[in-house]
């Protein structure tokens, strides 16, 4: 009985880079506090949390 696990519903984080500027997406389950990310373009690791706004989310170089 694991329907209510598998229901959690998946929400759009945006990110900005703070290296390079370049935006980033991330599919992350609704809720989430944090999460660790990577940049795409130049791989500067990242810690991202929700904003005021759904779905851009602030973002920190690590
Ligand atoms: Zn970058």
């Amino acid at each position: 009985m694991s329907e209510a696990i598998q229901a959690r519903p998946r929400v759009t984080a945006e990110w900005l880079c703070t290296r390079c500027g370049v935006t980033n997406r991330q599919f992350v389950l609704a809720g989430t506090p944090v999460i660790e990310d990577r940049c795409v373009a130049c791989h500067a690791k990242h810690l991202i949390w929700p904003s005021d706004r759904p779905v851009r989310w602030n973002s920190e170089a690590k």
